[in-house]
């Protein structure tokens, strides 16, 4: 009999999301827009604090509006997390501007304050700092957000995800003037694929929901003023989220004890080490990693290897953007004075563990064990 496979995060679905999207039926509203995506932007809006909400066709599509409303374009440089996914600074390219891309700190894996500081001295006037909080744990955001204030440049939080984290109580995504979150097939919530902008201007969501709905003029006839984009969400789509909404409590609390279980199963292993997560908060844990110390002769390779041969699925930690070939001519700020990259170092000796909220008991002591039998 084949094995059954072990996700790393798939979507987990309760039930009350095919009631929302009945309702969408029954009423019709198939279409873009209608009552769910309103109700799905407030419910996040409440749930978050963010202010307000623009619910879009993905996290990607986010992250493009928030630097359209500022502005960024040719010429203009963006500072971004270098540990993280392409997605992230992708929309920088789409609007000509130019990635710099800033280390990652050995305390988060996220953005280093320290590395912050320096691009800011090479680069005076950058148009938009991004901050991704990876695998759900929050960035140093006091010491980032006093540096953005300092220099008094705008920042955009990538939470993709991190919904659900906080730091020092508030919401992550709710601290810079944008914040972003994913609804992809893998992350905390799923809606299918979708993403929301939020921002404590009203005035500035609105007018994500103007340039996502192809810009239409206030006018009865077709008139375009600039150029706008398909970036809405659907009605059907927000129904999943509405109904996604309802248990993401109950989705954090779960991945917090995958993490707590596998920091508690390797903590006599002096050659393995967890994710950190920041003490200021409170992480949801969307994917736990561990990371081998230096110097030993284990490599991720070989504990994925392992893993896929139970079926087993394991991702390496994200490849730092500053090592993409596509990104080959891109400035790059390491963590240390002497260029030393901490990102490349956590890529080079880390992985990410299966996360998914529907492994039982027996398929975490399956994946303890193999990775166990390595050390
Ligand atoms: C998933 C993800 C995105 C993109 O979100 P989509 O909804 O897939 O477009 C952006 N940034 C990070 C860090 C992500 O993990």
């Amino acid at each position: 009999m084949d094995k059954k496979r072990i996700y790393l995060s798939s979507p987990t679905m309760h039930g009350e999301e095919q009631k929302y999207v009945q309702e969408a039926f029954d009423t019709n509203w198939v279409a873009p827009l209608g009552p769910n995506v309103n109700a799905f932007e407030k419910e996040i809006a409440a749930y978050t604090g963010c202010g307000h909400a623009a619910a879009l066709s993905a996290g990607t599509a986010a992250i493009h509006l928030a630097l359209k409303l500022i502005g960024a374009g040719a010429g203009d440089v963006v500072f971004v997390s270098d540990l993280t996914f392409s997605a992230t600074c992708n929309p920088i390219v789409y609007e000509n501007a130019t990635p710099v891309f800033i280390d990652a700190e050995p305390d988060t894996w996220n953005m280093s304050p320290e590395a912050l500081k320096r691009a800011f001295e090479k680069y005076p006037k950058p148009k938009a700092v991004i901050c991704v909080h990876l695998y759900g744990t929050p960035a140093r955001l006091d010491e980032i957000m006093a540096i953005c204030e300092e220099h008094q440049v705008p920042m955009i939080e990538d939470a993709a995800e991190s919904l659900g984290s906080t730091y020092k109580g508030r919401h992550t995504g709710t601290f810079g003037k944008y914040g972003i979150y994913s609804f992809n097939g893998n992350k905390i919530i799923t809606t299918s694929g979708g993403g929301m902008l939020v921002s404590a201007d009203e005035e500035a969501t609105r007018r994500a929901t103007f340039l996502a709905t192809q810009a239409r003029d206030p006018a009865r006839h077709y008139q375009h003023s600039q150029i706008g984009y398909n970036y809405r969400m659907s009605n059907v789509t927000a129904g999943i989220g509405r109904g996604q909404l309802l248990h993401l409590e109950e989705h954090k609390t779960k991945k917090k004890e995958i993490y707590r279980q596998y920091k508690e199963a390797f903590a006599d292993i002096p050659q393995i080490s967890m994710n950190p997560l920041n003490p200021d908060g409170d992480a949801n844990c969307w994917l736990s990693g561990m990371l081998i110390a230096e110097g030993c002769k284990i490599t991720p390779d070989m504990i994925m290897d392992a893993l896929d041969a139970e079926n087993i699925e394991s991702r390496p930690v994200w490849k730092p953007m500053h090592m993409q070939p596509v990104f080959a001519d891109c400035d790059f700020v390491p963590h240390h004075e002497d260029g030393g990259s901490v990102g490349e170092d956590i890529f080079l000796r880390g992985l990410c563990l299966p996360s998914d909220i529907k492994n039982t008991q027996e398929d975490m002591d399956l994946i303890i064990r193999t990775v166990r039998g390595f050390f």
